[in-house]
């Protein structure tokens, strides 16, 4: 059976898709103009690179040999083929501050390079933004393991302090800054969504308990557009007879700070989650299908993650052990399937197995991409890169690469687990008239319960 094939209950992911896209042409109108003078912008961004260079960066910054092997390991580069998307390229301002600034040799560089100056870091903008996606493709193929995607993380941070971050960006991060949320989704949201899936699917979310074993996030496009990622949570968690609750003071997956590059809004939107999950005195912590959402809380140096009473799990390695657990009873699924890895939660967060046990629980048919698992291509959306306007061609051109290894499998139909990934593949299907159906793993599992006799809303933007 297919997902599609159920009841709605919600809009499809395609209408979902169209909506949200409306949405997001409205960002730039909203982005803030830069406060601060132009020498106080280049020295906040200076200072910052200073202050976030520890002895990993540095070794990374200086052992660079230019051999170029990570060209042509990046989507961006196979998408335009011009050189000043090469992986290497995007440390080079980077390089120039510390070489400057913080290298043994500062005082010789002082002298034979010329001074950085905003221009520069305007001029760095599309390469830190606009075309990296953060995935780390480049550093599997780099023999010095440098890891381009954090150097670009310091940089977009760099880039807060020069007031550079893109507009859509801007306005997201203004927005989460302020109102602890974003896309208007709110602790009232949550509750009206929490009310319209009790009265059109009769399901109940068990919301601010005072105490659960499993405390499962949300994320802004689920409450506000896309109804059915919460409401095929909420039938797993009921099928599985877990103890969970979501909560009103800390449910929101998305992470501005992380994908802007804002590091205090990054802690600051974590703590009222890791607070929600201390007082319910959780066990585990279930992100939602938000790809970043998983290093925006896992990855957080700014947690000691390790040192937590609980268990942080993304939503594909929470529904992978339960079905290697044989808690998820299953309906087989039809039709020859591909999964995707999201390079957050797959290359840079090692849940790769647990997918696919659910895929296998459901008996799919699956077929590998060419490049799967640690080397899986990018969708070319991450990172934020879904929402920027100025990198359309970039991801649209990039993300031709996934459809080509998509249509070698030969599969009907490609399933993933990141709701940004999900939003660039339904742009990318409906744009390109791609014939694949798209669907998202936690939707695809709840069409496929047994004994589960509530009609779920389709899980994917089907074909057209
Ligand atoms: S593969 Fe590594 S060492 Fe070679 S150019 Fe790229 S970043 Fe530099
Ligand atoms: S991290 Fe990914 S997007 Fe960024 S430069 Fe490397 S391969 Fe390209």
């Amino acid at each position: 059976m297919s997902a599609t094939a159920t009841t709605q209950v919600f809009p499809t992911f395609a209408e979902v898709y169209q909506g949200f896209a409306g949405q997001i042409g409205m960002l730039r109108e909203m982005a803030p103009t830069p406060t601060k003078s132009d020498d106080q912008r280049l020295q906040g961004a200076v200072d910052t690179l200073i202050e976030e260079t520890n002895a990993g960066e540095a070794v990374w910054l200086e052992s660079c040999i230019h051999c170029g092997q990570c060209t042509s390991a990046c989507h961006y580069f196979q998408a335009l083929g011009d050189a000043k998307y090469a992986p290497m390229r995007k440390m080079d301002l980077y390089r120039r501050v510390y070489r400057r600034e913080i290298s043994p040799l500062r005082w010789l560089h002082r002298l034979v390079t010329k001074a950085v100056e905003l221009a520069d870091f305007e001029d760095a903008v599309p390469l830190i933004y606009d075309s990296c996606s953060e995935c780390g493709r480049c550093t599997m193929v780099c023999p010095m393991g440098i890891d381009t995607a954090s150097l670009v993380h310091h940089m977009r941070s760099a880039m807060v302090a020069a007031e550079l971050v893109p507009p859509e960006l801007a306005a997201l991060r203004m927005e989460q800054l302020h109102q602890g949320t974003v896309f208007g989704s709110s602790p009232e949201a949550l509750k009206n969504m929490v009310d319209t899936i009790r009265e059109r699917a009769g399901v109940d979310i068990p919301l601010d308990k005072e105490s659960a074993e499993v405390m499962v996030l949300s994320s802004a496009v689920d409450l506000v557009a896309n109804g059915n990622g919460l409401l095929a949570t909420a039938r797993i968690m009921n099928h599985i007879s877990v103890d969970w609750t979501i909560c009103s003071d800390g449910f929101e997956s998305a992470n501005f700070g992380l994908l802007s590059g804002d590091m205090s809004l990054w802690k600051k939107q974590s703590d009222p989650i890791v607070a929600a999950a201390k007082r319910v005195k959780a066990k585990t912590l279930v992100i939602a299908e938000c790809g970043h959402a998983y290093p925006a809380l896992r990855w957080n140096p700014m947690l000691r993650s390790g040192a937590l009473p609980f268990e942080m799990m993304y939503m594909s390695e929470f529904l992978g052990k339960q079905a290697q657990a044989g808690k998820l009873r299953l309906k087989p699924m039809e039709g020859k399937v591909t999964f995707h890895d999201p390079c957050k939660t797959g290359r840079r967060g090692g849940a790769f197995d647990e997918p696919r046990s659910v895929l296998k629980a459901m008996n799919a048919d699956l077929v590998e991409m060419p490049n799967h698992k640690e080397y899986n291509w990018c969708c070319g959306g991450g990172a934020g890169i879904f929402l920027l306007a100025d990198a359309t061609e970039l991801r649209d051109e990039s993300f031709k690469i996934k459809i080509r290894e998509v249509d070698e499998t030969g599969a009907d139909s490609v399933v993933v687990s990141c709701a940004s990934c999900r939003l660039n593949f339904e742009s990318g299907r409906q744009k390109n008239h791609w014939d694949k159906r798209v669907e998202s793993l936690v939707e695809l599992t709840a069409a496929h319960l047994i004994d589960d006799d509530v009609a779920v809303a389709p899980a994917a933007g089907a074909a057209s």
